[in-house]
């Protein structure tokens, strides 16, 4: 845990009191700050007054009293239009920061490494982690991750913080002082919030401003907004260390075909990295090996490394092999982009989808939709998927993910060819889970259950 102790005798203000708003207000409370806290929703601010906390409506407080504001990042707080009480702090010159920028000033002198992009951020941010872990360097990984900032582990003097960054965050910290930047991607995402593209490249493009002069700026060229980043930090006399998974860099770190390359010249064969499957994840790869490299850690010892990575789960996890079938679940794909991510990776696909669809629907998947088998559909999208998939691919209106996988159980192991059981819905879980997380873990259940019982259907 850190502690803040810069705000001791300060009064601080707090908006937003969900999971990191609350391990901030103890940090902030612990290290002897008075804190107001608030929350638009009545739930929230019942678990905080649980706790003990002060519970003050900031849209009546007299902001002339308050020293700082800690916004819960995921709040708008500019776009599509500001929060009264973020428009009242401004008037009175309160400084509006989130958790991540009390880190930075907390600790100064540490070692701090980022990581942001729309896509891959928990990948290579828990990627790197266990490579500067396994070569033997004290580590600490969280922000967006998950583990709120000031709950994290304290890696000493000589450690390192390994931070995942959301745009939303990034533009409320201007403490950061990084030693080592990665922007792994840039596509739309979260416009509303931004004000549209140009906000939220403008967001993303932030980091770099976060880097101290010595940092290692790393920056992906495979989409034309990073591109365009790469090319003004190099204007602005910044050699940034490009990085690309869809071709060949004589400078910078590229993996087109799953060889990564360091300056043209080969390193390693990805492609046998079973936790790190497709083209997607060698973009993450080559972040990670690129930012290891900037702390000093030898292409061997990356290497070594990058083989004992333990996956994360919902993300391409392999949860289960029973005879010639994987069963992999993919829950965190909750929109077509995501789940091609693993359609391609894969042939003989026995797919299960489906849930709330998202704007879309699977329309774009139709290049992918020769791998695959059968498809099991589940939730509220099964009709609009149905009518998408067509006469072509065949399909079973499921219903419920239980039925899907007895019935992609049944039907893949039938196969004398094998293939994969993928969760990979396209489609958000609310309308059956309280989340994707709580839906990944569900298949997890049920095909471990499979397994236990042996490889007959
Ligand atoms: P984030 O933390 O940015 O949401 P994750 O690492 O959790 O990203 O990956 C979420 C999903 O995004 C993965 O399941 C995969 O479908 C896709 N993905 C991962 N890495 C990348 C990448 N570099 N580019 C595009 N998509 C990716």
């Amino acid at each position: 845990m850190i502690d803040t102790p810069f705000l001791a005798g300060k009064t601080v203000a707090m908006m937003g009191l969900g999971r990191s708003g609350l391990a901030t207000a103890d940090a902030l409370v612990r290290s002897g700050a008075r804190v107001l806290a608030w929350d638009d929703n009545d739930a929230a601010r019942a678990a905080a007054a649980a706790r003990d906390l002060e519970i003050v409506d900031l849209g009546a407080v007299d902001f002339s009293t308050i020293d700082l504001l800690v916004w819960s990042p995921g709040i708008p707080h500019t776009h599509p239009s500001p929060h009264p009480i973020a428009i009242r702090a401004r008037m009175a010159d309160v400084p509006l920061v989130c958790d991540i920028d009390l880190l930075a000033r907390a600790r100064p002198a540490a070692r701090v490494l980022a990581i942001t992009g729309t896509n891959g951020k928990s990948t290579a941010t828990t990627l790197l982690a266990h490579v500067l872990a396994v070569a033997g360097h004290p580590v600490s990984a969280g922000g967006n991750l998950g583990i709120p900032a000031l709950a994290m582990a304290d890696p000493g003097p000589r450690g390192r913080f390994v931070l995942e960054l959301s745009s939303y965050q990034l533009e409320l910290a201007p403490s950061l002082a990084l030693t080592g930047a990665a922007l792994l991607n840039i596509s739309p995402d979260h416009l509303g919030r931004h004000g549209g593209m140009a906000g939220y490249v403008a967001a993303k493009r932030l980091l770099f401003d976060r880097l101290r002069p010595t940092g290692a700026a790393i920056i992906g060229i495979d989409d034309s907004h990073t591109a365009g980043i790469a090319r003004d930090l190099e204007a602005h006399g910044r050699a940034p260390i490009r990085i690309s998974a869809s071709r060949r860099l004589e400078a910078g770190i590229s993996a087109p075909d799953g060889i990564l390359l360091e300056d043209g010249r080969e390193i390693l064969d990805l492609t046998g990295l079973e936790r790190l499957p497709g083209r997607h994840n060698w973009q993450n790869v080559c972040a990670v090996y690129a930012m290891a490299r900037a702390e000093g850690l030898t292409p061997e010892t990356i290497a070594s490394a990058l083989a004992t990575y333990p996956g994360l789960a919902h993300r391409q996890e392999r949860v289960a092999t029973i005879g010639k079938v994987a069963y992999v679940n993919d829950s965190k794909a909750t929109n077509a982009d995501a789940a091609e991510k693993a359609l391609v990776c894969y042939d003989r696909i026995y797919w299960i989808a489906g849930g709330r669809a998202k704007e879309g629907g699977i329309q774009a998947l139709a290049p992918h939709f020769p791998r695959i088998r059968h498809a099991f559909l589940i939730g509220e999208a099964a009709d609009v998927f149905a009518a998408t998939l067509g006469p072509q691919v065949p399909h079973s209106l499921c219903g419920t993910l239980d039925a899907a996988v007895a019935a992609a159980h049944a039907m893949a192991q039938a196969d004398p060819a094998g293939g994969v059981v993928l969760l990979s819905p396209a489609a958000a879980s609310w309308d059956q889970f309280a989340n994707f997380e709580q839906r990944g873990d569900h298949f997890r259940d049920l095909a471990r259950a499979l397994a236990e019982r042996g490889a007959a259907p």
